[in-house]
């Protein structure tokens, strides 16, 4: 049964009882000009890479254009933002063009988020700047090439028209560049689109989301039925486990953990105020509207994604004859995360013999000095591989060497601290050669497991400036580099250093708005 579409054809904000979407066009932009393209999902999707610039793709890829098959809609949910309940809020600026069928026979929704208003925008103006766009696209791509489930993306589009955010730009206050990316997932169906339904009592079109989610996305628990909505919930529990602990393993810190940015596929999915911790700091965020509670901080965010899915199985809880059952799927998602988790630290030290509960000396002794001190996380765990373990009788700096890279304050390795990290080193060395693995073996089980380059959040920052100037090549250059983050590539190696001091504390390397 199809889900329930807006019957108004109104489109202004308004609130949308009754319907999951609403049928609404792309508001046509001035200039539109390709920006960027990715290869692999055009691929993936049997399209071949068109010019840059002006012409036929822009004008499709800003909704300027709509070809034989596209019906657009905007999809309505709601969402729980900062603990609370907000209602109706999206998709004020995403609209979907239709599906594809791949060459491979799976079905991708093609999305323009940025595309104009639509009866979900409140306030706002449907629209997004460049430097946003720019993120979205370039971290998509490369947390699919990390092996971490998320939404993808095709294009990047400049609209040729201003958008006025919070934020200067270039020296003029206000207006910046606006773009249009064109987002690709198999559904971006989330978990605040439950929520609406059922906080608006409106069961029948809970239940038909829940069937059409289950018939389209997750066939293997088949015929609906209140088992079946409970086999959803701890399907949906068990993903987000293994996705919370993804972005733990790589320092990934989404930003904006609200209910509806939580993908009912366990997709990552709305990259907005998001950042990579460069030195380890569990308390860190990069979005400072959250600078007071820092509710969606690194560390928090597997107790987030558990809350949410909390929300989502309190939303389900109609559809179920023993809303108590909801309890398992939480179970899941703990033992699925510590389990996932476990494997992952394993793998990253490139050890079996770790009690990764918490309890492990070796653990706690290694979190707390990294946490001591300005230790960037990537270089780290990427260096540690190479620090001479099987060598007992190596000096010190022999094993600093391969790490001395990762710390931000050169004098750390000065004083009290420098003891603490070749003591911790020292102790690591004997795991290891008590475990007597083959080298090679245990070097490429940690370099699958510890990226080499990741979307640092002032690589992004020089990819924003150089493609508001025309300039491509650094958003390409880093789509290419990153579509390989575990392999080593020589001379890309100034994309894997630590961040500039430049870049500390500065607006768009590593502190962004909700806004963004
Ligand atoms: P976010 O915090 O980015 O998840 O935004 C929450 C919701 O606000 C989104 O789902 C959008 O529907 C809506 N929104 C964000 N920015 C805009 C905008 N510029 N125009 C219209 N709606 C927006
Ligand atoms: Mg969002
Ligand atoms: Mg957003």
């Amino acid at each position: 049964r199809a889900l329930p579409a807006d019957p108004s054809t109104r489109n202004v904000s308004r609130a949308v009882p009754g319907a999951s979407y609403s049928h609404v066009a792309p508001t046509p932009v001035a200039a539109p000009s390709l920006l960027a393209w990715s290869d692999a999902m055009g691929a993936q999707l049997g399209l071949a890479r068109p010019p840059l610039g002006a012409g036929a793709a822009a004008e499709i890829l800003s909704g300027n254009r709509q070809v034989p098959g596209m019906r657009p809609y905007a999809a309505r949910y709601g969402g729980h933002q900062f603990g609370q309940w907000a209602d109706q809020l999206g998709d004020g600026r995403a609209i979907t063009l239709g599906e594809v069928r791949a060459p491979d026979r799976q079905s991708w929704e093609v999305q323009l988020k940025g595309a104009g208003r639509t009866p979900y925008s409140r306030h706002a103006d449907g629209r997004a700047v460049l430097r946003s766009s720019v993120r979205e696209f370039l971290c998509s791509e490369a947390m699919h090439w990390l092996g971490i489930p998320t939404t993808r993306a095709l294009s990047l589009v400049g609209t040729g028209e201003p958008v006025v955010r919070d934020m200067f730009y270039d020296g003029r206050p206000d207006a910046e560049p606006g773009a249009i990316v064109c987002r690709v997932a198999p559904s971006f169906v989330r978990f605040g689109s439950f929520e609406m339904h059922a906080t608006h009592g409106e069961t029948d079109i809970l239940r038909r989301l829940a069937d059409y989610v289950i018939a389209t996305h997750y066939p293997e628990l088949g015929v609906p039925s209140s088992a079946t909505y409970l086999a959803l919930f701890e399907e949906v529990c068990r993903r987000t486990a293994i996705l919370a602990a993804h972005w733990t393993r790589v320092g990934f810190v989404h930003g904006v953990l609200n209910t509806d940015n939580m993908s009912i596929l366990g997709l990552t999915i709305d990259y907005g105020p998001y950042g990579w911790l460069e030195g380890y700091d569990p308390t860190w965020t990069p979005n400072t509207t959250d600078a007071g509670t820092r509710r969606y901080r690194y560390g928090q965010q597997p107790n987030v994604a558990l809350w949410n899915l909390a929300r989502l199985g309190e939303s389900l809880s109609p559809l179920i004859e023993t809303p108590d059952d909801l309890h398992r799927g939480l179970e899941i998602y703990r033992e699925t995360f510590d389990t996932s988790y476990g494997v992952m630290l394993r793998d990253k030290l490139g050890l079996d013999s770790i009690d990764t509960t918490g309890e492990d000396p070796l653990l706690v002794g290694m979190f707390t000095w990294l946490e001591a001190t300005e230790t960037d996380m990537t270089i780290f765990f990427r260096g540690l591989a190479d620090v001479p373990v099987e060598d007992a009788a190596a000096n010190d700096e022999q094993y600093l060497d391969p790490i001395r890279d990762a710390f931000y304050d050169a004098a750390a390795l000065q004083g009290p601290h420098r003891g603490r990290v070749v003591d911790w080193l020292r102790e690591y060395a004997a795991r290891v050669r008590a475990e007597g693995r083959p080298r090679d073996e245990r070097v490429a089980r940690m370099h699958r497991a510890n990226p080499k380059y990741v979307l640092r959040n002032y690589l992004a920052q020089l990819a924003i400036v150089a493609t508001a100037e025309g300039d491509s090549s650094v958003i390409e250059r880093l789509l290419r580099v990153l579509a390989r983050p575990y392999d080593d590539q020589p001379g890309e190696d100034d994309l894997a250093r630590r961040r500039p001091e430049w870049a500390r504390n500065r607006a768009g390397c590593s502190m962004l708005s909700c806004s963004s």
